[in-house]
């Protein structure tokens, strides 16, 4: 480990999923006092962390918002059936947020700009959650099988080019897949699809809430206290963070860093920064105990889900849903999905619905397709990292690298794009280089 900074910092990460336990990890590394207080406990299926598609895929850098993405928006608004659905109650919240998210990916010259700033994140992830998994024990979890992306013919996969030459424009390295090459690659995989693009570097995570209470308990062995713990509040003196509340019991420390998901907009709040996440609600289905499953990780390009085989069984995962917060799942969405799996997979013998596992969760999402990572605008030793929406599993590690290096007064240039002073309403009183030293 790492030695400690002189100064020796009291931090409290607020938060247990991937992005929370994985600072939680980095940080008691580089010598710190580190307290994890979390609403659930790491690896719990309330969290995003648990069940999402696995993916950990350098080709992920393409942005949600694309250029001509309002040309389609209605077409799959009104696609009952559709990978996206908009609750009308949930419009006079988030339509502002939408036409942000509509617009920073309007242009080739703003997608590139996405682009290259989620490279970092996901260039060499595979290798971080591998080398984090072998420490945790639980090597098998990471699966570095290269992944899929399926398309119907040659002539969508060409219709998707700007999506590519931002891959290429980033270093990610594929080899295209004829159907007979198709066939060797995924048996099984039906008629629908013939041809495909594979990224033999990315990766899979087999079990992701399994992973994420493993390197909880890596966390745990190495001096990180885990509490429960719904974090209700703030205490701070001078624009200083000196402590967190938790049903009236005050954790006191130095630096605070806000890992909590989608609950960090509400966190945000009560220091009076504009974090303006949306949840883009996201399903799965799991079915377990299928013999002739997809033998690696497969996008259907057109159907816009992904198929992972998990530890617990088959996985495919997608959606997007935007609802009130708080509103009841529905589960029509993972309906879809298990509709869209036998579409993808007739050859596989899928049950019916009441024989899966299904499961609904909290995309915390930014309005630019970029995370926050940075310090509190408003108080000195906060740290906020959090927005990672379609991505938090995979940009885990090198998130926590930044955090680490801001954490310890570090400048990170680099980390410019995530900064949360970007958003509007947000009120920068502190230093811009944020500290935890008191
Ligand atoms: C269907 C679907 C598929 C996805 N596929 C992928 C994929 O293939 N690859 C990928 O990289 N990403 C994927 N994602 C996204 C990824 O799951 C999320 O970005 C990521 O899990 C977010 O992690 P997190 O740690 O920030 O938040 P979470 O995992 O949601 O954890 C937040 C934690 O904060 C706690 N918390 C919240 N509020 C408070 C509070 N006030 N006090 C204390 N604790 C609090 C919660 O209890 C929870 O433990 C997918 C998401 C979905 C929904």
């Amino acid at each position: 480990m790492a030695a400690p900074p002189a100064w020796g910092a009291r931090l409290v990460v607020i938060g247990a999923g991937a992005v929370g336990v994985t600072i939680a990890l980095r940080l008691r590394r580089m010598g710190h006092d580190v307290t994890l207080l979390s609403t659930d406990a790491p690896g719990s299926e309330n969290a995003a962390s648990y069940g999402n598609a696995g993916w950990l895929s350098p080709g992920s850098v393409v942005p949600i918002s694309m250029p001509g993405m309002w040309k389609k928006l209605p077409g799959y608004l009104l696609d009952a059936q559709g990978p996206l659905r908009l609750r009308p109650s949930s419009l006079p919240h988030i339509w502002l947020w939408l036409l942000r998210f509509v617009a920073c990916g309007a242009t080739r010259a703003r997608a590139r700009a996405i682009a290259s700033a989620l490279r970092p994140f996901l260039a060499d992830a595979p290798d971080r959650h591998a080398a984090l998994a072998a420490e945790a024990g639980v090597p098998e979890l990471i699966q570095r099988k290269g992944l899929l992306i399926v398309y119907p013919d040659e002539a969508a996969y060409e219709a998707d080019a700007f999506g590519w030459q931002l891959r290429r424009e980033n270093g990610v390295r594929w080899r295209t897949l004829d159907r007979t090459a198709l066939e060797a690659a995924c048996p099984g995989l039906g008629p629908r699809y013939g041809f495909a693009a594979q990224i033999s570097d990315g990766a899979h995570c087999a079990d992701p809430g399994g992973y994420v209470a493993a390197l909880a308990t890596l966390a745990r062995e190495q001096g990180v206290r885990f509490a429960d713990g719904h974090v209700d509040g703030f205490v701070t003196e001078a624009g200083q963070v000196r402590g967190v509340s938790t049903a009236g019991r005050v954790v006191a420390c130095d630096g605070v860093v806000v890992a909590a998901g989608m609950g960090s907009r509400a966190l945000g709040a009560m220091l009076g920064d504009s974090v303006p996440l949306v949840s883009e609600r996201g399903y799965h289905v799991q079915i377990p105990g299928v013999t002739d499953e997809p033998p690696v990780p497969v996008m259907m390009s057109d159907l816009k889900f992904g198929i992972t085989p998990m530890k617990g069984g088959m996985r495919a995962a997608g959606q997007v849903e935007f609802a009130p917060d708080g509103a009841a799942p529905d589960w029509r969405r993972a309906r879809i999905l298990l509709d869209r799996l036998r579409d993808g997979l007739p050859l596989v013998k899928i049950g019916g619905f009441s024989t899966v596992r299904h499961w609904m969760g909290n995309r915390p999402s930014t309005p630019d397709c970029l995370p926050v990572i940075g310090p509190s605008p408003s108080t000195r030793g906060v740290f906020y990292a959090t927005g990672h929406g379609h991505l938090g599993l995979v940009s885990a590690p090198w998130t926590a690298e930044l955090i680490g290096r801001m954490v310890g007064g570090d400048t990170v240039p680099e980390a410019a794009p995530y900064d949360p002073a970007r958003f509007l309403g947000s009120r920068r009183r502190g230093p811009r280089r944020g500290s935890a030293r008191p």
